[in-house]
């Protein structure tokens, strides 16, 4: 079960000592007299670019938490997005992704344009995917609760297709974590995680997973080995240190969230609340039938423009204006100057990425003191 896996799934334990607490593996290399020791995955443990004690802990716990064969960490979510684009697609090739993703995402895969990949962005529904798959995509790739607008995707019709068609579904799960969602279990090839966020938890790490079957993994490993992308041993730790209360964490996030949700519904300043945990939410039934919960973030939109809108984070005191999300510090960000900056303004504008809009992560605060301080910062519109 997830909370007892985040603890224990790493499988740690030490018969010279008895400590159970996984260590840093700080070595660059491992002795090898003739043959090298195997890891698990049956691939040489000799050199960390290629494969390190820690970081193997952290991913058993990661394949635990996700149902997967077997995963690899890198060095952040990005490390591990281009390692899959660089490992499955080919020259002719075409991968179809949500207009609405995180912006790297998009922009990395539009950028593989130079090597003869072709991008089909598609919109942030199943049937605005199924609507660019032709025969020559290779991968689609969605995050089930878009950034920033949580629109919620109905991954099963999308997996039908794409299980029928030999075309690998990747899923970024930042959003949800895998305590509130598992892309594997409803037809995903592979689900991607940046660690940075909900994972590790506290704002103080940078690092990704990807996770799937064996073999694909076996494969993926191979191009990280090539790319040097593995997540550092200090990093691996700290995850391994943080996902100890993701359970915990997530239920106080999205608990938090939804207060706030409420309360922003409720300011006059306030023009729309998105959030897929109010009843009243386009994609609230969709929502409660896949996740176990609705996360952490809040998006809304003020009776404003751009003027107003930085008027708000520059009148935040508790809640930090600054990227990121996931962790158990509030932060805000204005997506069309971060995240979605790298989103044509065409797109932006179809997906309601607006300039009234505000992501808000809610964080592990007492709520009653995010809530004033949200309340203060739109008394300044
Ligand atoms: N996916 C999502 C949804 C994100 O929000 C981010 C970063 O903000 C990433 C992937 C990239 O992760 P990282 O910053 O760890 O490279």
């Amino acid at each position: 079960m997830d909370n007892t896996d985040s603890i224990h799934g790493h499988e740690y334990f030490d018969e010279d000592t008895g400590s159970f607490i996984p260590p840093i593996f700080l070595s660059s290399m491992f002795e090898q007299r003739g043959i090298a020791k195997k890891s698990e995955r049956g691939v040489d443990l000799k050199y960390s670019r290629e494969e390190n004690p820690t970081v193997i802990y952290l991913e058993r716990v990661i394949s635990k938490l996700e149902g997967a064969e077997d995963s690899l960490c890198f060095n952040s979510g990005m490390a591990g997005i281009s390692t899959v684009y660089f490992n499955t697609l080919r020259s002719g090739d075409n991968l179809v992704i949500t207009s609405e993703a995180y912006g790297t995402s998009i922009k990395l895969a539009e950028d593989l344009a130079k090597f003869g990949v072709h991008v089909k962005k598609a919109y942030p529904s199943a049937d605005g995917v199924l609507s660019q798959i032709d025969s020559e995509t290779k991968i689609v790739f969605i995050e089930v609760m878009t950034n920033p607008t949580l629109k919620v995707i109905d991954i099963e019709k999308i997996s039908e297709k794409t299980r029928k068609s030999g075309i690998q579904l990747i899923v970024d799960n930042t959003f949800l974590s895998p305590y509130n969602f598992k892309p594997l279990s409803y037809g995903a090839d592979i689900s991607v995680e940046s660690l940075t966020k909900y994972i590790s938890g506290h704002n103080d790490v940078i690092g990704g997973s990807i996770s799937g079957d064996k073999n694909k993994i076996l494969d993926l490993w191979e191009w990280r080995r090539k790319l040097g992308t593995i997540l550092n041993p200090f990093s691996a730790y700290l995850t391994l240190r943080g996902v100890k209360t993701l359970g915990i964490r997530m239920e106080r996030h999205q608990a938090n969230a939804l207060k706030v949700a409420r309360y922003l519904t409720s300011n006059s300043r306030v023009a729309d609340v998105l959030y897929p945990g109010l009843e009243n939410n386009e994609y609230h039934d969709l929502a409660k039938k896949m996740f176990r919960g609705f996360g952490g973030v809040v998006s809304f939109r003020i009776k404003g423009g751009r003027k107003e809108s930085l008027r708000v984070l520059k009148s935040l005191r508790l809640i930090r204006p600054s990227p990121s999300l996931g962790g158990t510090e509030s932060t805000m960000t204005y997506p069309v100057l971060s995240a979605s900056s790298s989103i044509n303004e065409n797109d932006r504008n179809k997906l309601g990425i607006t300039d009234s809009l505000l992501r808000l992560s809610v964080g592990m605060e007492d709520v009653e003191d995010i809530i004033s301080d949200l309340e203060n910062a739109l008394s300044k519109i």
